[in-house]
């Protein structure tokens, strides 16, 4: 079992570097972010030991878990968040990419130790507009932008995003381009905060989002297999 996780790691890594060399892009401006959630400890522990450092977890229970054992490496939670969680969040993670509204930004800096280095934040948005989807619209990140990065305990980095499923590259493509459009927009606007980073990319669609400018992409089924919901 170990081999096949470490051989499936390499491959998505070899795809990581090929799709940066195909954009013309330095493999160094992507991270991988392994999203370890329903995976057990023992597959992020091998992965740790050849050289991943940084996991991505959806459920607070389950993350809390992981992280008391293995509290170096650097946490990411990518999953909904309900308001009465954010506390946990803020205290044990070092990366929030799914910030949706502004009361869960609130909340983040306001629960975050005071002791701990800002939580690094992205916003969520919903790029493809699907109203069954979490997230802010376009128009909404460059209302509500401004009021989150002036929260105290907060570092805004940039955005995030899941666009609706495609098969297509080309099909692929387009909502990360709008994603990359609207980052540069703030960029520009707001060229004193850290914003350099764009979450988008997932197992199916790494490559599309690597030619959009992703800067960070989260591989969950490529790299540890398919998930078993019905085991958790
Ligand atoms: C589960 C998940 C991923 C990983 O998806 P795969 O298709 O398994 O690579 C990435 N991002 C988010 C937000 C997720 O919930």
């Amino acid at each position: 079992m170990s081999d096949s996780i470490i051989t499936r790691y390499q491959n998505v890594k070899n795809r990581v570097h090929q799709a940066c060399l195909d954009a013309n892009r330095d493999p160094e401006s992507v991270q991988l972010l392994a999203v370890s959630k329903t995976k057990p400890i023992e597959d992020i522990q091998i992965l740790s030991k050849n050289g991943q450092k940084s996991f991505g977890e959806n459920y607070v229970q389950e993350s809390l878990a992981k992280i008391e054992i293995c509290p170096d490496l650097e946490w990411h939670f990518i999953g909904p968040i309900q308001s009465n969680k954010t506390k946990p969040i803020a205290e044990n993670f070092q990366w929030v990419h799914s910030v949706d509204r502004l009361k869960i930004a609130q909340r983040l800096s306001l629960q975050r130790p005071t002791d701990l280095p800002p939580l690094n934040i992205l916003l969520e948005v919903n790029i493809s507009e699907q109203a069954s989807k979490a997230g802010f619209s376009p128009q909404e990140v460059l209302e509500f932008a401004p009021q989150i990065a002036a929260l105290p305990n907060l570092n805004l980095r940039g955005l995030m995003a899941i666009p609706q499923q495609a098969d297509v590259l080309e099909e692929q493509r387009k909502p990360f381009a709008k994603m990359h459009q609207l980052l540069k927009q703030l960029q520009q606007q707001y060229p004193d905060w850290h914003l350099d980073t764009l979450s988008m990319g997932m197992s199916g669609d790494l490559e599309a989002a690597i030619y959009e400018g992703a800067t960070m992409v989260r591989i969950g089924t490529d790299i540890f297999g398919a998930r078993d919901y019905s085991k958790t």
